[in-house]
């Protein structure tokens, strides 16, 4: 909600037949004051500040006529003389930034240097946050604990040694005193500062036993006051040798150049969304979020610029979420267009064949999803499915008994995974369940090389190698099939839609049924909106005989008790996993106090082996140690590398070291790691002892001690976090959103209401005929990414 509409509810609230609320509450002006400040007359704002001392009476007739004034006036978003400007052709504002004659080549480079390559990418570019540098409020009247900029005068200034802020300068506006306050040891540093000068300050206005101060404010020139200031995401590889202040500033002189430009910028939105949305044009939302202003809108705060409520904003992520949507949907409707390799009626039969050979019944929820995939195949169109279920849950052997009916049906599989331990061990599966059905299954990773990769690559194409199990490399060229037929993508997020169309263009004419299958417990609403272009299918039940694991929450202090639990399973012949977070700042630091964890549990352990995995650790090395693992070791330290797939049955300790740094999700995932047999098996989460104060991480934790259930947990995740930890930073990434923020619930409503909009424009023009304008923005966005050749 903006600040007006919280303030409408609220006068609403407080003024309804018997002022109830208003009664009950405390502080009640000072709060609508801080809502209202941007926009009520000066004069309610002054009777709004001795609220709390009014008589009943007073204060019901004050919030009346508030309440009046706020739902007469007019709020829309004042339209702009933008509309009369002339427009260019929209091409213009695709230019590559090399070809934009208003920028030097010195901003060239800083743009380019920035990632950003044409002008359209640059106007997104939009500043992270703002800060309110105009000149609107006194000592007297600024609201305590903002941020503000006061032109004051040096009053006094003093140095007192034993002080926390030895350094002080007081100074003084017509309306009251303050104390700006420093930590220098130097007294000298105080000359700067002249009695009887005037200087604008800027900072976090504090008080304390009556006294207003600050803590280091900042002095800004003339030119740094006055305005609302962009602050533009910074980053630090940049391969610009410039201060952060000197690279915001070189930042904002570009936008300031390059908005002058959106003024001729041509609406491409359909008119109707437009409206119906009350959205102003894309050149004021363009210009407006680069340079904010009151006169363009009269609403404007800076807690709702911050927050990106603003409509100019919202109108930015609305735009792109739509886009996205429009593309994904038609991405679909050009695949479900052809017509896929559709198999003989045995294919049920083979099927039943698979089933029986399992040296287990495949639970309800793994035959219901079977039989909507067969479904899928058996209609001739190909699928687009994305299954997803709880790690453990069963897919693989699902996508096991396709593969193996499509081979009886002489026809090929690929299996696509993200990383090569995961493909050896997908392929071990494989291989131990379908080639005593006589079936081929081959791998393909970076490491199979000479002979054995030509080999492969060979039978791939005559056909003789029913499925290839592999990473990216089966995306190369050498790659060719006989006869592909279904295409399974493992634990998606990882890979783009461009690299699934890839793979599936190696069917050569056919069109390949495709599966992707993710462990990620999205709910389904959430699910349906991100992936528009796939159909779901969810496995909500885990197989039979497997124990709830048990969890535990501890703290470091107790740590000898996790090693008591972790002794009594080794000497089971079980083994123990235990993870630590990946602090990214410093990687030599994280090894290194790998290196002593290891020291640590192998005197723990004298006997035992005591593995170690990390990230850093070549492909190779990290394959050997995890063979040894599942082979003869007892506990594998590691970093979150074993996050994904990893099955090593007789595996019933999962150990998680500063359980707090991770989000609730991603612990699920590795707490998946065990559990993955009859065998009982315990998570322990393991925080530091002052996490104990953190009631919001305690809290957390005790989510995943109370339920194993991912889709609860993913739930909670939401509410807790927003989606953003649901779906990963690798994962947000991977939708390339320049201004949407899927973290921000705004966001994520705007999502669901985007896919709606694109369903109902593609149904009535399934090739944005009539939106030529719009065309060239989606094909310039999303036309390569998610190949839409087809409509270009
Ligand atoms: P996922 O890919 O969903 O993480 P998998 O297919 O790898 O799960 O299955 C995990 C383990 O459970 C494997 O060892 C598999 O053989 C076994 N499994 C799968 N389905 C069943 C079932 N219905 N009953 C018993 N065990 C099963
Ligand atoms: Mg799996």
């Amino acid at each position: 909600m903006t600040k007006v509409e919280k303030a409408k509810k609220l006068l609403q609230e407080l003024t309804d037949k018997n002022f109830l609320l208003l009664k009950r509450s405390k502080n009640v002006g000072i709060y609508l004051f801080s809502l209202l400040k941007d926009i009520l007359p000066q004069d309610y704002l002054e009777l709004l500040k001795g609220f709390d001392g009014y008589s009943l009476e007073k204060k019901k007739a004050l919030l009346m006529t508030i309440r009046s004034f706020i739902e007469a006036a007019d709020f829309s978003p004042r339209t702009f003389s933008f509309e009369h400007e002339k427009k260019l052709p929209l091409e213009k504002f695709f230019k590559k930034v090399e070809d934009l004659k208003v920028l030097d080549q010195k901003e060239k480079k800083v743009l380019l240097a920035f990632g950003i390559q044409d002008m359209q990418s640059a106007l997104w570019y939009v500043p992270v946050r703002y800060e309110d540098r105009r000149l609107n409020t006194s000592i007297g009247t600024a609201i305590v604990g903002q941020k503000v900029a006061l032109k004051v005068r040096v009053v006094d200034k003093g140095y007192q040694q034993d002080e926390k802020y030895p350094a002080f300068v007081k100074v003084a506006d017509s309306t009251g005193v303050l104390y700006l306050r420093y930590k220098y040891k130097n007294p000298r540093f105080l000359a700067r500062f002249v009695v009887g000068k005037e200087m604008i300050v800027y900072g976090k206005l504090l008080e304390y036993k009556g006294e207003k101060y600050m803590v280091h404010p900042e002095v800004l020139s003339q030119e740094e006051a006055g305005l609302i200031l962009p602050f533009y995401y910074i980053r630090t590889k940049s391969g610009l040798k410039l201060p952060a202040k000197q690279k915001h500033k070189k930042l904002r002189a570009i936008m300031e150049k390059l908005v002058e430009y959106v003024k001729h910028m041509p609406e491409y939105m359909p008119q109707e969304w437009l409206k119906s949305n009350n959205y102003p044009s894309i050149a004021e939302c363009l210009y407006f979020v680069h340079k904010p202003s009151h006169e363009l809108y009269p609403l404007l705060t800076i807690e709702d610029l911050n927050a990106f409520l603003t409509p100019y904003q919202r109108r930015l992520s609305h735009e792109e979420l739509l886009l996205y949507q429009l593309a994904l949907r038609l991405r679909r409707l050009e695949a479900v267009s052809h017509n896929a390799v559709k198999p003989s009626e045995d294919f049920l039969k083979h099927i039943e064949n698979f089933k029986k050979s399992l040296p287990f019944k495949l639970t309800q929820a793994q035959e219901r999803v079977i039989e909507e995939i067969v479904k899928d195949i058996l209609s001739g169109k190909p699928m687009q499915r994305l299954l997803q279920g709880d790690v453990g849950s069963g897919k693989t052997v699902v996508s096991m008994a396709i593969a193996y009916a499509f081979a009886m049906e002489g026809y090929q599989s690929a299996i696509m995974v993200p990383t090569e331990i995961l493909a050896r061990q997908h392929f071990e599966n494989f291989q131990k369940l379908l080639a005593p059905l006589g079936v081929n299954v081959a791998l393909l990773t970076s490491s199979v090389k000479g002979a054995e990769r030509q080999s492969v690559y060979k039978h791939t194409k005559e056909g003789n190698i029913h499925v290839l199990v592999g990473t990216h490399a089966l995306l190369e060229e050498d790659v060719e099939f006989k006869k592909l037929a279904f295409v399974v993508i493992d634990e998606q997020h990882r890979f783009g839609v461009l690299q699934r169309k890839l793979l599936l263009e190696k069917g050569k004419g056919y069109y390949p049924h495709s599966l992707v299958m993710s462990a990620t417990p999205i709910p389904r609403t959430l699910a349906l909106s991100l992936y528009g272009d796939l159909d779901i299918s969810v496995i909500d039940q885990m197989p039979e005989g497997r124990k709830p694991i048990i969890t535990m929450l501890f703290f470091e202090s107790q740590f000898d008790r996790v090693v008591e639990k972790v002794r009594q399973e080794v000497q089971k012949g079980h083994k123990v996993y235990v993870v630590y977070p990946v602090i990214e700042e410093s990687e030599k630091l994280q090894l290194k106090a790998l290196m002593t964890e290891h020291e640590k549990w192998k005197k723990l352990f004298p006997d035992k082996e005591v593995h170690i995995l990390h990230g850093k650790m070549k492909e190779e090395d990290k394959r050997k140690v995890m063979e040894a693992f599942k082979e003869r070791g007892h506990i594998l330290l590691s970093t979150t590398v074993i996050e994904v797939g990893i099955d090593v049955p007789d595996a019933t300790v999962m150990v998680i070291e500063s359980a707090h740094r991770f989000g609730l999700s991603q612990l699920h995932q590795l707490r998946g790691r065990v559990g993955r047999s009859h065998l009982q098996s315990y998570c322990y989460l393991v925080v530091p002892d002052e996490v104990k104060q953190d009631e919001d991480a305690i809290n957390r934790l005790k989510v995943m001690v109370r339920t194993n259930d991912g889709f609860k947990i993913a739930e909670e995740d939401l509410k807790l976090r927003g989606p953003g930890d649901l779906l990963g930073a690798a994962q947000s990434g991977y939708f390339g959103f320049w201004v949407a923020n899927l973290t921000r619930l705004d966001d994520l409503i705007l999502l669901e209401k985007a896919k709606k909009e694109a369903e109902e424009i593609l149904s009535k023009d399934p090739k944005l005929e009539s939106y030529p304008d719009l065309k060239k923005v989606l094909l310039y966005r999303y036309g390569d990414r998610m190949d839409l050749s087809h409509i270009a």
